[in-house]
């Protein structure tokens, strides 16, 4: 059945089918963090729908706020209109903002993605600054659609089209393994900063007065490469000084992912607009954008659209925010996210294909490497895409989904839910290893 099925949508769906390209598998049920395919075999889930699913699969107070209000008759589509479940929605969701955004916080509800309220968050600034370019980073990714894919930077299978980038200035994001600079940690950091100030200061630097700098505090599909705190404080002061809105895309990062409910909240900046989308809709679609009253400038009317406020998405969120708050899952994902880094970390030196392990909380990344190549200046070893997709298959052999990422699709990501427990990561880490042991051997 599982095979009847892969074939018919191999015949039918675009050729992109991306997570079906790399994933031949043929989900049946799932629940927390186990995904069990219509043949029976059972696979734990590291992408959790590249980091949607924050309490994993299924889980019961999702489905339980999801059946009350399906048999409530609540009206499910009811376009923007207010109702109990945004109303809900949006006071838990305030209740998580980082302290000195909350009070003077607006939210409007975008299409069902992320990219959406990437786009929507662009037009926002456009329209409150009267300026029309962009500020964007090396390595990031904000979506599909032409402005959003526009400001995304390089990673392999996400390449913006000829054309369309014209107002985009991209500069360089602080990956300290594959430096811009040829120097690593704080220092190429500092060096990066440096650039950015030049770069908007010099009248000749070719960059378009920009409404808006669009950063990631930890790159997702960019690798989960995390920004030093001390960077993401001098964007702030060099876009403060400027009068440029700093967005915060938080659609991977956000609801406790990276150890904090928001990412921003390590660095302590407060950004004027957060983008966020994935896990606030407890797996359904729902996306935001929240942002300070200043920027409050559209007509009414100025952004509109269909699908804005899924009742069932709303209340699935809701449940999902508050159980993160209440069971302090961020904190959690913290402290099993150092774990498991650091258990990375020590592999690394019995298997050379591991170049890098990095990442933040429960956003985690393992590039892999030729391992016989000579390192750079960086210490950085070339990036092994080729490696890295066995990896993927020989995972998947064993009974893990691994999603790749990176600028060069050689990073390994792993985005456990937040709730996965301690015997979880054994078998993560336990299948990796020996996925890796296999393909390098
Ligand atoms: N921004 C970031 C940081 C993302 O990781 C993604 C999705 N991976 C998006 C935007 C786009 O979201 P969506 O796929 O829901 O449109």
């Amino acid at each position: 059945r599982a095979d009847a099925v892969l074939e018919r949508q191999r015949g039918r769906e675009s050729s992109a089918r991306t997570y079906a390209r790399s994933f031949p598998i043929v989900p049946a049920r799932a629940h927390g963090m186990t995904v069990e395919g219509t043949d029976g075999r059972r696979y734990l889930d590291c992408l959790s729908g590249a980091g949607t699913l924050a309490l994993g699969h299924n889980h019961p107070i999702v489905l339980e706020a999801v059946q009350r209000t399906l048999t409530s008759g609540a009206p499910l589509h009811v376009l923007d209109l207010a109702t109990p479940e945004k109303d809900a929605f949006t006071d838990a969701l305030f209740a998580t903002l980082p302290s000195g955004f909350a009070d003077r916080a607006r939210i409007h509800f975008c299409g069902p993605t992320g990219t959406d309220a990437v786009e929507a968050a662009f037009k926002l600034m456009q329209t409150a600054t009267g300026r029309r370019g962009l500020l964007a980073f090396t390595g990031a990714y904000h979506g599909m659609t032409a402005g959003a894919l526009a400001a995304s930077g390089g990673v392999t299978t996400k390449q913006p089209v000829p054309g369309i980038a014209a107002d985009v200035t991209r500069l360089p994001y602080p990956y300290s393994y594959r430096c811009p600079f040829g120097v690593g940690g704080e220092h190429g950091a500092q060096l990066s900063a440096r650039y950015t100030e030049r770069l908007l200061d010099d009248p000749n630097g070719g960059v378009v007065p920009p409404a808006a700098m669009i950063v990631e505090a930890v790159q997702g599909e960019g690798g989960a490469v995390p920004a030093p705190d001390a960077w993401l404080r001098e964007m702030r002061r060099i876009t403060a000084e400027r009068g440029i809105p700093l967005i915060a895309d938080e659609v991977q990062t956000g609801v406790g992912r990276t150890g904090a409910f928001w990412a921003v909240e390590h660095s302590g900046i407060v950004p004027d607009a957060m983008v966020m989308s994935k896990a606030i809709g407890g797996s359904l679609p729902l996306a935001v954008i929240v942002y300070h009253e200043d920027y409050d400038g559209w007509l009414p009317g100025a952004h509109t659209g269909t699908f804005r406020g899924n009742t069932l998405a709303m209340a699935a969120g809701t449940a999902t925010l508050r159980y993160v708050a209440k069971e302090g899952l961020a904190e959690r994902a913290a402290a099993v996210g150092a774990a498991m880094t650091a258990r990375l970390e020590a592999l690394s030196s019995q298997l050379p294909a591991i170049g890098d392990v990095r990442g933040r909380g429960l956003m985690i990344g393992v590039e892999l490497v030729d391992p016989e190549a000579e390192p750079d200046a960086c210490g950085a070893r070339p990036a092994a895409p080729r490696i890295a997709a066995q990896v993927r298959a020989a995972c998947l052999e064993r009974g893990l989904i691994v999603e790749l990422g990176g600028r060069y699709d050689s990073t390994a990501r792993l985005l456990p839910p937040l709730t996965v427990t301690d015997e979880q990561v054994e078998a993560v880490l336990d299948r990796l290893t020996d996925a890796i042991a296999s393909v390098t051997a």
